[in-house]
């Protein structure tokens, strides 16, 4: 499933950060997740919940920030917001231009899918 690899990918990711800076717990999380991505982020958040139990970002708080579709077409030359459509087959999502309903869109931002930054305790700290 598109949203367990996802959310395991990004848990491991957060807990080796955590680990390299001797952390004893992971107290925040903020994901950025692109709408293109087209990944649901209540299921992402679900299954990260799951994932961390037993791990020390066990009560960690979990953000997930969703990134709009930002395109530019190459037909018309319009730049700024797209959506995709909800109805669309999630594994086939494409962005379109919202003025000329071209596909020959350059994708600027709605792609990614980061930790930006996470929130940790250190043994020190906790003294
Ligand atoms: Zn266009």
């Amino acid at each position: 499933m598109h949203e367990l690899s996802m959310a395991n990918s990004m848990v491991e990711a957060i807990l080796d950060t955590a680990k390299k800076n001797d952390a004893i717990s992971v107290t925040e999380a903020v994901l950025e997740v692109g709408e293109l991505t087209m990944l649901n982020p209540e299921q992402l958040r679900f299954m990260m919940d799951v994932l961390i139990k037993d791990t020390i970002m066990e009560d960690a708080d979990i953000i997930i920030n969703m990134i709009p579709i930002e395109i530019e077409c190459e037909k018309c030359g319009f730049k700024g917001i797209s959506e995709t459509d909800e109805n669309m087959d999630h594994l086939m999502a494409v962005a379109t231009c919202p003025k000329c309903d071209s596909t020959r869109v350059h994708v600027i931002q709605g792609q990614e899918c980061n930790i930006k930054t996470i929130k940790i305790e250190r043994e020190d700290e906790n003294a």
